[in-house]
Order: C-alpha cells, then sequence, then structure tokens
C-alpha cells in the first residue's frame, strides 16, 4: 500500500464525523472514546498503526470484525478492493452504516452478528481485522484467510493483549508474531471471551 497516501487519508478523516454523544468534543485526542453500549471508537494512532500493518491492497477483500463507529472501516475501504463488516449490536451498525453512505462508499457490505465465526459466505479474505479482544485466535478466522493474506487481532485478557499479526503463505504455512501490546473491548459471541467454544 501506498503509505504517503494512507497518512493524507488518515490527517483528513474527521474522527468526530464518527461520534454523536458529549465525547464529540474530544476527537481529536489520541485515546479510545465512549461510543455507547459500552462500546469505543478506537484510538487514531491505532488505527492508523494496525491498518499499517494489515497493509490491504487494492485488489483486497477485507473482513473486519467490529464495526463500532465506522472510523476503521471507513479507512479500510478507501485502500481495499471490498470491505465486509461485522458488529454484533445493531444501532452501531446502523449508525456507521449511514455515515459511511453518507460518504459516499459503494465498497462496503454490512452483516449485523457475531463476528468471531467469520462470515463463511464471502471468504476467503486476502485481510482480516480484529477490532476486539479474543480469548485465541478462532479456527474459522484462519481457515477464511486466503493464501498470501495477513489477519491482525488483538489476543489476550481484557486488562491487556497482544496484538497478533498472522501471516498465511502461499502453501498455507502460518507465520505468526506479536506486533504490540493494546488494550480493547471483549470480543463477544461464540468465540469471544466466557465463551468455551472449541478455538483454536
Ligand atoms: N474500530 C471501531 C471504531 O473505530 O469505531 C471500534 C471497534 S470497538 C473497539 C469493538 C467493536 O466490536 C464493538 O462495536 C463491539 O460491539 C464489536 N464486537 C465485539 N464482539 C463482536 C462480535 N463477536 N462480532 C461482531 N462485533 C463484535
Amino acid at each position: 500500500m501506498d503509505y504517503q497516501e494512507l497518512s493524507d487519508f488518515f490527517v483528513h478523516l474527521d474522527r468526530s464525523y464518527f461520534i454523536d454523544n458529549e465525547m464529540k468534543e474530544f476527537a481529536d485526542r489520541d485515546q479510545p472514546l465512549s461510543i455507547g453500549y459500552e462500546q469505543t471508537i478506537s484510538q487514531p494512532s491505532l488505527v492508523l498503526e494496525m491498518t499499517q500493518i494489515l497493509a490491504p491492497e487494492k485488489n483486497s477483500c477485507v473482513l473486519e470484525i467490529g464495526t463500532g463507529s465506522g472510523y476503521q472501516t471507513a479507512l479500510l475501504a478507501r485502500f481495499s478492493k471490498m470491505v465486509y463488516t461485522i458488529e454484533r449490536i445493531p444501532e452501531l451498525s446502523e449508525t456507521a452504516q449511514k455515515r459511511l453512505n453518507n460518504l459516499g462508499y459503494k465498497n462496503i457490505v454490512y452483516k449485523i452478528g457475531d463476528g468471531s465465526e467469520g462470515w463463511a459466505e464471502f471468504a476467503p479474505f486476502n485481510r482480516i481485522i480484529v477490532t476486539a479482544a479474543a480469548e485465541r485466535i478462532p479456527k474459522e478466522l484462519i481457515d477464511q484467510l486466503a493464501r498470501g493474506g495477513k489477519m491482525i487481532i488483538p489476543v489476550g485478557p481484557p486488562e491487556l493483549q497482544e496484538l497478533k499479526l498472522i501471516c498465511k503463505d502461499d502453501d498455507g504455512q502460518l507465520r505468526q508474531q506479536t506486533v504490540d501490546l493494546v488494550r480493547f473491548v471483549e470480543m463477544k459471541g461464540k468465540y469471544g471471551w466466557k465463551n468455551k467454544a472449541a478455538v483454536k
């Protein structure tokens, strides 16, 4: 991806547009802010970092788990072919859809539901980004990652997680590394916290 284009777009993306509550006035702070429903809009520097690490290409199909406000989605959609984004809280998804439609995006497909299982219908994905903390990496997400693809996912307990980058090479072999320490809200659902379904 073109990092100069990414940074130009990022600095002009008005984060306050993605916040409708009393936190709006703090939009330019580099910190997560409440968007209601016990959820947050992510910290701008982390949104940028995760996008840089994921490095979507113009022809990439991206799966995003945790639409939230739509802020990260906007960045992904600008630099990818298609973004498939899943949010479990209907009100957040619907508001994000309105915002992103108003901005003119035509390459985003939305789903309200449990993203911890991925979205088999549109798999495989060239990139997968999870913006909520998983207990472990769901096997479905690994399976839905295309060969040559990359996934970024925070893994660990609510207090602190390792931000993992998983790369699947052209032979289907996986490589995993920790690229940062982060603090995200919990991923819920079948493979989320407090659910002991089989995970990889
Ligand atoms: N990147 C988003 C933004 O910039 O606004 C912030 C995402 S917020 C930190 C995490 C989101 O993941 C929340 O909106 C939460 O409802 C959602 N979430 C948690 N578990 C989920 C699941 N199993 N499936 C889909 N969304 C989930």
